[in-house]
């Protein structure tokens, strides 16, 4: 790892100030992939401007059917919350499915959807059940949010404050898990919603997406059975040492009819 300077400010303005006096400098949360880049000598920030010391980040509030989760809330606070499991249980299950302990206590909601790892498991969540990301410059929708591989809407100073999830009237998450890791080789996560059945895939190819195929099929007909024939195209699958393009592409199926199910 190379040298750094380390800030901890105690508001977002002193943040995205701190982060505009630097050279080079990035925010820092759970650290879970940063710091392992950093590590790596594959990333070397001038600065590190660590989100942990502003209180307006943390947190969990439910109103009016919308759970809203503080950018720095850990995955093991979204699990443990018994207001997550009360209005989403699929999210607060899908939390808690995350890596292992570790990573679970030390990484941050803000810090995995900024990240936007195309075998993350949130990207998935907040394109399925249609939340919002709030930043300290505007609300970005979920289906605006994701752009590409690791890429997202976020300018490089903007900071995630929190995301906003509206609670389906049921959902469901589904991750056939790479055994090491925990990352999803392929994840689907299905909602029912009020604009009608959201389907999102992670895993499988370069960044989370809609599965609009999926969609148009379970709208007509909510059952697993309407998954079968579904054609799910090969080409722009992921293909690595744990799974082909044919292999993730049945994949998809397989967790969103177990995601069907799973939804009752
Ligand atoms: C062994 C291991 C297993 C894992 N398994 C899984 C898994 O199964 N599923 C899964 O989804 N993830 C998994 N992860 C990833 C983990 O969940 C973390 O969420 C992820 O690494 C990033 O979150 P973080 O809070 O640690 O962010 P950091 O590493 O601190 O930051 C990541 C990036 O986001 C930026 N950033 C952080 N917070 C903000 C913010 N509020 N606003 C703007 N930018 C911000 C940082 O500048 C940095 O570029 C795993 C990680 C490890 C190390």
């Amino acid at each position: 790892m190379y040298g750094f300077d380390y800030h901890r400010p105690g508001s977002v303005a002193d943040a995205t100030s701190a982060l505009g006096g630097a050279d080079d400098g990035k925010y820092l949360a759970g650290g879970q992939t940063l710091l392992a880049t950093m590590k790596q000598r594959l990333a070397a920030p001038s600065d590190l401007v660590d989100l942990g010391g502003i209180a307006d980040l943390k947190g969990i509030s439910v109103s009016g059917g919308t759970v809203t989760i503080g950018a720095t809330t850990t995955h093991a606070e979204v699990a443990a919350s018994a207001d997550v499991q009360g209005a989403i249980p699929s999210l607060a299950a899908l939390a808690g499915d995350i890596g292992d302990r570790q990573v679970r206590n030390a990484g941050t909601i803000g810090g995995s959807l900024a990240n936007n790892d195309p075998a993350a498991d949130y990207p998935a969540a907040i394109l399925a059940l249609g939340a919002t990301v709030t930043t300290n410059k505007r609300e970005i929708a979920a289906d605006d949010f994701i752009k590409g591989l690791f890429e997202t809407a976020l300018e490089e100073d903007e900071i995630i404050t929190s995301v906003s999830f509206p609670a389906p009237t049921s959902g469901a998450y589904m991750k056939f898990k790479q055994p090491a890791s925990r990352f999803a080789l392929v994840g689907v996560y299905v909602a029912k919603t009020a604009d009608g059945v959201r389907v999102a895939v992670t895993g499988a190819t370069s960044h989370a997406h809609r599965g609009p195929r999926l969609e148009a099929a379970l709208n007509e007909n909510f059952s697993a059975s309407a998954v079968d024939g579904v054609e799910i195209p090969v080409d722009h699958m992921n293909v690595d040492i744990h799974a082909g393009a044919e292999y993730r592409a049945n994949l998809v199926k397989v967790m969103a009819k177990r995601a069907v199910e799973a939804c009752g």
